[in-house]
C-alpha cells in the first residue's frame, strides 16, 4: 500500500501516518524528520536547509526529492509506504510519478485532511503550551511567525496538489477537525480491502443486491454515486473505486462506518 497525507502543518498527518504503519506493516516516510534528522547531524544538507526550515518555508526540490528516491528504494518501503510531508510541490508530486513508474509502481491513493486553518493556529498553540508543560524544547518551527509562513507556504505550494490528484482521481477528503479516532477510522474506511464474494446458490440479483454497501456503511452523504467500473479503468482508479464501492464493512465494524459517514467525504 503506497499513500500520501496531504494537509498543512499541525492537520494531524504524523498521528495518523503512524496509525497506517501499525496497521498496514509499512513504512512512514517523513520528509521533515530526514530534514531535522539531517539538520541534527550537520550533514551538508542539514546544513543547507537548517535557516530555510527555521523561517518555514520550502526546502528545494531537489533536495527532498533526492531524499525521497533514496528512501523508497529502501528494502523496508517495498512492503509500502505512507508519505507524510512529501510531495509539497507539483514538481515533487511529478518527480515522485515518475520515480514511482521507474519501479512498476502505483499510488493506491492521496488523503487530503482538510481542517480550518482558525481551529488550527489554537490546536498548534495549544501543542506548543502541552511540549512546554512537559519540560520538552520546542521544535524551532512551532513558533506562530514561522506557522504563519509555512501555512502561507501550503497555500501557495501545497495546496495546488489537491486539484493535482484530484484530477488524477486518486484525492479522497477527510475531516481532519473530526476526533483523532474518528479520522483514523475513515481513513480505514477508505482504503478498507473488499469483501471476498460469497459464492452461494442465490441468484445473481439477490447477490448484486447485498453488494450494494454504500448505504449500509454510511457513504458521505454529499458523496456523489459511486461510478461504475470502466471496463479498462487504469489501475489506480481501479483500486480506489473499488474501495468505495466494494468494501462492505468498514475495518473497525459499525463505528467506523458512522465516523465515516461524518468525515469521509468524496471530492
Ligand atoms: P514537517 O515536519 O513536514 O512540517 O516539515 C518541517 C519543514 O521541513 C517544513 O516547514 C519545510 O521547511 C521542510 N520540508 C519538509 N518536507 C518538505 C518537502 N516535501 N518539501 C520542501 N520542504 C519540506
Amino acid at each position: 500500500m503506497r499513500l500520501i497525507l496531504l494537509g498543512p502543518p499541525g492537520a494531524g498527518k504524523g498521528t495518523q501516518a503512524q496509525r497506517l504503519v501499525a496497521k498496514h506493516g509499512i513504512v512512514q516516510l517523513s520528509t521533515g524528520d530526514m530534514l531535522r534528522a539531517a539538520v541534527a547531524a550537520g550533514t551538508p544538507v542539514g546544513r543547507q536547509v537548517k535557516d530555510i526550515m527555521d523561517r518555514g518555508d520550502l526546502c528545494p526540490d531537489e533536495i527532498v526529492v533526492s531524499i525521497i528516491a533514496e528512501r523508497i528504494s529502501q528494502p523496508d518501503a517495498k512492503n509500502g509506504f505512507v508519505l507524510d510531508g512529501f510531495p509539497r510541490t507539483v514538481a515533487q508530486a511529478r518527480a515522485l510519478e515518475r520515480m514511482l513508474h521507474e519501479k512498476g509502481l502505483d499510488l493506491d491513493g492521496v488523503v487530503e485532511l482538510k481542517v480550518d486553518e482558525g481551529q488550527l493556529i489554537r490546536r498548534i498553540e495549544s501543542r506548543i503550551k502541552q511540549t512546554l508543560a512537559r519540560g520538552e524544547p520546542l521544535r524551532k518551527d512551532d513558533d506562530p511567525e514561522v506557522l504563519k509562513t509555512r501555512l502561507d507556504a501550503y497555500r501557495r505550494q501545497t495546496a495546488p496538489l489537491i486539484h493535482h490528484y484530484r484530477e488524477k482521481n486518486l484525492l479522497r477528503a477527510v475531516d481532519g477537525m473530526a476526533p483523532m479516532d474518528e479520522v483514523t477510522a475513515a481513513i480505514n474506511w477508505i482504503f478498507a480491502k473488499p469483501q471476498p464474494q460469497k459464492t452461494s446458490t442465490k441468484s445473481a440479483t439477490a447477490q448484486k443486491t447485498k453488494q450494494k454497501p454504500a448505504k449500509a456503511v454510511g457513504r458521505a452523504k454529499n458523496a456523489k454515486p459511486a461510478p461504475r467500473e470502466p471496463a479498462k479503468a487504469p489501475a489506480r482508479s481501479a483500486k480506489a473505486g473499488r474501495s468505495r464501492t466494494v468494501a462492505k464493512k468498514p475495518a473497525a465494524g459499525k463505528t467506523a462506518a458512522k465516523a465515516a459517514k461524518r468525515s469521509a467525504k468524496r471530492r
